[in-house]
């Protein structure tokens, strides 16, 4: 691996600390030294874990009735995503005042383009990184973790290997270094399969990765493969998107790791989706118009209905409602499954819909004061009340993997 210059491109990547949890630790300042687990619709999954509710084994994806057995002093709050975006916005306030030029990866992760910030503070990027953790936490009183690097994608390994309140800054010639301390399953995209293929050929560590052969790393993972080795190895070739694009739809699916006819299991697997798929929607200040679900037989072959919605919606409580009418008609039982997922298609943009369809949109909450101004307005689109969302309880399966959902990648 050829040497590259330490900063001919330095990026950002910004992530906030157990983000959900810790909005909720902000708002209940008397639940200090409790851990804290937020919950999805129905209150059935474990979502989101304070870093002491992870200590004590508490996973994402867990049913709340194992994670109670395990920490019966932790705290379960329902999820608020209202909220988690108007703390998501004060801290893409705060990016934007260093660097004008940002990218908003999820509700709770920025890229930053910090080519030349350094001249207009004054400072080094270990100090702007270390002043933008500060301010973060000083208007919020969350934390965040962050990696600063030639790529994207070694920004987000560098702030990931660092959490939580954490800098990382990574020159070009130290990112050697730091991918011979990293597995392949943790560069960004990499997931259980690929791992595994990688694996097989004795790749183990990020470094052994980014060595590969072009033929090689063509022939196992194409083009995406290419791409991540140029960026690991400190070449940018994927720009950061600073321009807010609208994009066709938005997909959140995966594999279910194992095959279930288990309808209670699926719904629970779709209910994960259409979190992440709203937290999104929220984050990006987007609505969908229309739905498809999907579900995958063992046999491989697709099952999928479109569900269209009354309104323009990123509400948690009217997707999961489509969600589960659409799911409850395709499901067959006796069906063996292995994959499932959800589509948002005809996204329209949250701040420029029209006052006329307020009507009916607020019908998606229930907080009337958030009317007082046009950006309350617009917040409200992404107001959720999530205990009368319909989602399946996860019955115990002791030989069922856990359900675990990959950061949000699909653009
Ligand atoms: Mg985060």
């Amino acid at each position: 691996m050829k040497t590259i210059s330490n900063w001919s491109n330095a990026i950002a990547h910004v992530d906030c600390d157990a983000f959900y949890a810790s909005c909720e630790a902000v708002r209940h300042p008397e639940l200090k030294g409790r851990p804290i687990c937020v919950l999805s619709s129905q209150n059935a999954i474990v979502v989101a874990k304070s870093y002491d509710a992870k200590a004590l084994g508490i996973g994402t994806g867990m049913p709340v009735w194992e994670a109670r057995k395990l920490a019966p002093q932790a705290v379960f709050l329902p999820a608020d995503f209202r909220y988690y975006g108007q703390m998501s916005d004060k801290v893409f306030a705060i990016l934007r005042s260093y660097s004008p030029d940002i990218e908003i990866y999820s509700i709770d992760e920025a890229f930053m383009d910090m080519n030349g910030i350094r001249l207009l503070w004054h400072k080094s990027f270990r100090q702007l990184a270390d002043d933008i953790r500060l301010s973060i936490w000083r208007e919020t009183g969350i934390t965040a973790s962050v990696g600063i690097a030639n790529t994207r994608t070694l920004a987000k390994m560098a702030s990931e290997s660092n959490k939580p309140d954490g800098t990382t800054v990574l020159p070009g010639k130290r990112i050697e270094h730091f991918l011979n301390g990293l597995a392949v399953a943790d560069i960004p995209g990499i997931g259980r399969n690929r791992t595994a293929l990688l694996h097989k050929f004795g790749v183990r560590t990020a470094l052994e990765f980014v060595r590969l052969g072009d033929g090689l790393m063509q022939r196992l993972l194409g083009r995406h493969g290419m791409q991540l080795k140029h960026e690991l190895s400190g070449h940018p070739v994927l720009p950061l998107l600073l321009k807010p694009v609208l994009p066709k739809s938005l997909a959140r699916t995966a594999s279910m790791g194992c095959v279930t006819g288990d309808r209670d299991i699926m719904m629970a697997h779709l209910s994960g989706h259409v979190m992440r798929l709203v937290s999104e929607l929220v984050a990006r200040q987007l609505l969908t118009r229309r739905l498809r679900l999907f579900l995958t037989r063992a046999t491989f072959e697709h099952d999928s209905i479109f569900l269209p919605l009354e309104v323009p919606s990123n509400s948690l409580k009217r997707l999961m409602a489509a969600i589960k009418s659409g799911f409850y008609s395709l499901f067959r039982a006796g069906v063996q499954y292995r994959a499932c997922g959800v589509v948002a298609f005809d996204i329209s943009c949250a701040t420029t819909a029209t006052s006329d369809l307020f009507g009916l949109m607020a019908s998606d909450t229930r907080q009337t004061r958030l009317m007082l101004t046009v950006n309350a307005v617009n917040r409200k689109y992404g107001n959720h009340t999530l205990s009368l969302a319909a989602a399946g309880r996860v019955k115990q399966k002791s030989k069922q993997p856990r359900f675990h959902y990959p950061l949000l990648v699909v653009r």
